[in-house]
């Protein structure tokens, strides 16, 4: 068997190098951290999620479901790590992030031919098969290598994480749990506002002082839209995006429900698996420390909210994949080396792992002199690929996984309904997916 290097343990990183060991490949797995940090994680482990803990929705005509389970069909070993280490999360995949990146981490060490190497990667090594997975944080030096050998000039953006609470500083005489149309079980908290507090909370966000960015022009990625961007479109923006109040009822007091019982609403995710530290859901932040502060403040019921994490933003890093990459996430230039995960311009945990995947099926499928395997956009990992691929972007921006990218269904079907459409897409997939899974374990 062939050796393979994966740089960054990462999301993708370190689902590739699983795979890969499972194949039996020699893996050296390099990693900077901890010995260089990157400025959002905060572990030593591999496979930290950075901001929220949620691995997006479970529902079966969810864009973000088809794409888990296309990616466990086909192999995937850190998404049923992540369901082993889930919290309660209504019809969404949280997880208790420390037990989930330590569970990695240990299978990981499982694999004696996976060599943990501890060291900062910066020149990629173009004659011996490779896979870059390092990631939206990517090092500064490497960065330079990449453009270099690549001739690409700016591939830098903003993201933004969110402030975390703790529990027990929580007014509950105001805040309420409830899942959005009590779909699966009462697993968010839930703070309302009437107009009045929604009209101050919101004047004291758009007067707020931003933290200076320094190093790039600032370039949003709009599935990560810091709260005061946002809150700069209009007034009711919010009141349409994170805070909005619709299916959200306190079934305590109000009895029968009234439609809209609340004018605004600020939801909490779960953080931590004994459920004392809560993310305010869509709050990603630049904001000051001090006016965060404030700000929460004015939330109704976290009054007195300790916080336990500040919102942040940091730099965003992702390649020209449409000039760069083919469809199997090899570069076109040099053979031997691949690339997965945030960095190919796919945004989000789920679409980090899965492409860590397909690039290891694909890396293992080159070094055995067999096809690569090349999805179709019925499937939603095909669909993502094939956006970032896609050569007439004239400007490329990140992607996350959306019934947007992902064929129709034949015409000949009528179906309006769209979650019946949904269904039927996510169905066709699974078929697609489960026929490649079963010829590539037949070793065709
Ligand atoms: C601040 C921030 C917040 C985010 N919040 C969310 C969110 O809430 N939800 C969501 O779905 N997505 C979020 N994302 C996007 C993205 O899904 C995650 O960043 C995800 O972790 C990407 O996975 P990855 O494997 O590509 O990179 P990472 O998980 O970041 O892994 C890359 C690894 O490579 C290492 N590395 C970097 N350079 C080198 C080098 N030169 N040599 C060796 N190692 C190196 C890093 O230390 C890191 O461990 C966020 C991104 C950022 C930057």
């Amino acid at each position: 068997m062939s050796k393979v290097t994966v740089v960054g343990s990462g999301l993708a990183g370190s689902e590739a190098s699983i795979y890969l060991a499972k194949r039996g490949h020699e893996v050296d797995l390099i990693e900077m951290r901890p010995k260089f940090q990157t400025g959002a994680h905060k572990t030593d482990y591999p496979a930290e999620l950075v901001c929220s803990n949620s691995l997006g929705s479970l529902e079966n005509t969810s864009a973000s479901a088809l794409l888990k389970s296309e990616a466990e069909i086909l192999g995937s070993s850190l998404f049923p790590i992540a369901k082993k280490n889930s919290l309660p999360a209504g019809n969404s995949l949280a997880v208790d992030r420390i037990a989930f990146c330590k569970e990695v981490y240990e299978t990981v060490k499982e694999y004696k031919n996976i060599n943990y190497i501890v060291d900062k990667y910066t020149k990629i090594d173009v004659s011996n098969p490779v896979i870059i997975a390092t990631g939206p944080l990517t090092s500064s030096e490497l960065c330079q290598n990449i453009k270099e050998l690549f001739n690409e000039e700016n591939f830098h953006f903003y993201d933004a994480v969110a402030p975390i609470v703790e529990k027990d500083s929580i007014d509950f005489s105001k805040a309420f749990y409830a899942s959005r149309w009590d779909k699966g079980s009462a697993d968010f908290i839930n703070c309302p506002m009437n107009k009045e507090e929604y009209d101050n909370f919101y004047n004291i966000l758009i007067n707020a002082q931003r933290a200076p960015l320094k190093e790039f022009e600032a370039n949003y990625f709009e599935g990560c839209m810091p709260i005061e961007i946002i809150a700069s479109r209009g007034v009711d923006t919010l009141r349409f995006g994170p805070m909005k109040p619709v299916g959200l009822f306190d079934r305590r007091f109000q009895t029968p429900f009234k439609k809209n019982q609340f004018y605004a609403v600020v939801q909490l995710r779960q953080d931590d698996k004994i459920a004392s530290m809560y993310n305010l859901v869509g709050f990603q932040t630049n904001l000051k420390w001090g006016e965060q502060k404030k700000l929460i403040s004015a939330i109704p019921s976290l009054e007195n909210a300790n916080i336990l994490r500040y919102g942040v933003m940091h730099a965003n890093t992702f390649i020209n994949s449409p000039k760069i990459l083919n469809k199997y996430l090899q570069t076109r230039k040099f053979k031997n080396v691949f690339f997965a995960g945030q960095l190919t311009g796919v945004e989000g945990y789920c679409e980090s792992i899965s492409t860590g995947l397909l690039a290891s099926i694909n890396m293992d499928r080159y070094l055995n002199n067999l096809d690569m395997i090349e999805l179709d956009d019925t499937t939603m990992l095909g669909a993502l690929v094939e956006y970032i691929t896609f050569n007439s972007h004239k400007n490329f921006q990140p992607v996350n996984s959306n019934w947007g990218i992902v064929r129709s269904i034949d015409d000949t079907v009528k179906i309006k309904d769209k979650k019946l459409k949904n269904q039927a897409r996510f169905n066709r997939a699974i078929t697609n997916i489960k026929e490649l899974s079963n010829k590539l374990n037949k070793g065709v």
